[in-house]
Order: C-alpha cells, then structure tokens, then sequence
C-alpha cells in the first residue's frame, strides 16, 4: 500500500519574496541601521559585563536543583519517586532504602540528577508531595569538562543552599 502522501501548495509569498536576495538586503538594511544607530549614540545600549556583573536571579526562575531538609537538617525526601517518574527526561535516578528515624518509612539513598539530560522544566518540583526538591538555587552556569561530573548525587544535592529566603520563595508562588 502507498503512503498517502498530501502536498499542500505553499501559498503567500510574492516573486519578489521569492527573489531571495531583495529580501536579504532589506534584512541587512535593518541590521546596518541598527548598527550605525548604536555606534552614534550607545546610551541605549544594553550590555552586561557578564561575568564580572551577575544577572539577577527571580524567584520563579528554575535553576539547578537541591533537595531542602527538616529544621533538623535531616533529608525530607521520602522516596516517593514522584519527581523521577514524572521527568519528561528521564534523567532522575532515585534509589530508596528504609528510614529509621521515625519520620517516614523510606528515604533515597541514592539521588542522583544528570545535568547533561535536564530540561529544567521544573515538572520534579510540582510533582514532589513534600516539597523536597527545589530549582531556587540560582545556579545558571553548570559548566564542567567530562560528562560525569554532571550528574551530581544526594551529598551535592543536600549541600546547595536556596537562594531565596523562604517568605522570598513561597511569595515568589513557586
Ligand atoms: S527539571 Fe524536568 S527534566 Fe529536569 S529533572 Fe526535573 S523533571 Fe526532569
Ligand atoms: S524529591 Fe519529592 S517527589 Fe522526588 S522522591 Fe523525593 S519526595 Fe518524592
């Protein structure tokens, strides 16, 4: 059986659209009056001395991962693998074991995130039940030179501060 293939006619562009040059100059008009116009006066240009000068971070912005604790710095997580199940990018490894200080019955002895796969939609941190994974770090830049050291494991994970104090967080609606 053939496939049944539909063409559509490309409707909409004139032969001078279709003249790909015409267009093509007026593109370069744009981008030389812009230019010229920035090179006689560079008040309105916007520039940020990136790194010296840091962006500004807002609060609903999602940046790299931690996970919070109890006021007792113990590990909320409760294993649930809520977050690993939801993540559209499959790059959450969660490993469960028993948890024996009477607050749960599990904990994650094993969490590991690979940074290189993350998408940063934030899907991990609406699907937590209990609010133990955050993107509030402010961490922008993850840079490294081997794929390994992406994935960054629970120790890392639990050490990272937020970057926001908690009224600054929950007012931001995150
Ligand atoms: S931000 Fe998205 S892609 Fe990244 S770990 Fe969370 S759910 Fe997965
Ligand atoms: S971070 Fe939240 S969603 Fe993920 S396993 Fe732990 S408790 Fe469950």
């Amino acid at each position: 059986m053939g496939a049944n293939v539909k063409t559509i006619e490309r409707k909409g562009s004139t032969p001078q659209e279709r003249f790909y040059l015409l267009e093509i100059f007026k593109g370069m008009a744009t981008t030389f009056g812009h230019f010229i116009r920035n090179l006689l006066d560079t008040r309105k240009l916007y520039v940020r001395h990136y790194p010296e000068v840091k962006p500004e971070i807002p609060v609903r912005w999602r940046g790299r991962h931690r996970l919070t604790t109890h006021p007792d710095g113990t590990v909320k997580c409760v294993a649930c693998f809520m977050c690993q199940t939801n993540c559209p990018a499959n790059c959450i490894m969660i490993e469960a074991g028993e948890r024996y200080d009477g607050k749960t019955e599990k904990m994650p002895v094993k969490f590991n995130i690979d940074l290189l796969e993350c998408i940063y939609c934030g899907y991990c941190v609406e699907a937590c039940p209990v609010d133990a994974i955050r993107m509030d770090t402010g961490i922008y830049s993850v840079i490294d030179n081997n794929r390994e050291s992406f994935v960054i494991g629970l120790d890392e994970l639990l050490k990272t501060p937020g970057a926001f104090s908690e009224e600054e967080y929950k007012k931001g609606g995150a």
